[in-house]
């Protein structure tokens, strides 16, 4: 007969006293450590919708879908697939929104029936579209947030400082007066992509 190893015993003898390492699944739901890596959650408040964390996901666990055309406002969905999501932590690491717009979570329970329903967690996010030719430019908050990041130098592109004051609410009759007497202005003062401002501006100016 084999005798066991001390730490065998060891753990033997522990966990007459204070129970096993291992708990009872499924009938008493598993609480994880709290350093546990698990599946990790968007926050539809802090994220703002730029990206970057799709762009850095090693398993392409990350993807969006801009929907524009429908009668609803324009808007972006981000989806986490769950499914095949390696819980690296690189897309928490690249957020912009200090970490905080992906956000590793304690979740380990990712079991699921249906594969096509279950596997996706997803937040949306209001889209900021060119106002003339009606293409996706960012998420207005992602546009709030370079506004912020570069402070007064917003007001050199007609695009940021609009997005700001519609934002406001005070896109108000001085500028709309001072667009009517101008009709080369009133191309340039709207809220455009960078392709339909550079054709915009070639052809006022
Ligand atoms: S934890 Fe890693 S694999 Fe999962 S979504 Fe983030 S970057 Fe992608
Ligand atoms: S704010 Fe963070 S979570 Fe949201 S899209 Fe950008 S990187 Fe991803």
């Amino acid at each position: 007969m084999r005798l066991p190893k001390l730490r065998e015993l060891k753990e033997a003898i522990r966990a007459l006293f204070v129970g096993p390492y291992t708990s009872k699944f499924p009938k008493i739901a598993h609480k994880a450590h709290p350093n546990f890596r698990g599946q990790p959650k968007f926050s539809a408040e802090k994220c703002v919708g730029c990206l970057a964390c799709e762009e850095v996901c090693p398993a392409d666990a990350l993807a969006h879908k801009d929907i524009i055309g429908s009668t609803e406002s324009p808007k972006r969905i981000m989806i986490h697939y769950t499914d095949t999501c390696i819980f690296c932590g690189q897309c928490e690491a690249a957020c912009i929104a200090e970490h905080e717009g992906i956000k590793l979570s304690n979740d380990w329970e990712l079991s699921f029936f249906d594969r096509k329903e279950e596997p996706i967690e997803a937040i949306e996010k209001e889209l900021q579209l060119c106002e003339c030719c009606g293409e996706a430019i960012a998420c207005k908050d992602h546009l709030k947030w370079i506004s912020e990041k570069i402070g007064e130098l917003t007001y050199s592109s007609p695009t940021l400082y609009l997005s700001r004051l519609k934002e406001l609410g005070i896109i108000d009759q001085n500028i709309i007066s001072a667009l009517k007497k101008d009709e080369g202005r009133q191309a340039r003062v709207k809220i455009l992509c960078a392709r339909c401002r550079r054709k915009t501006t070639l052809t006022t100016s």
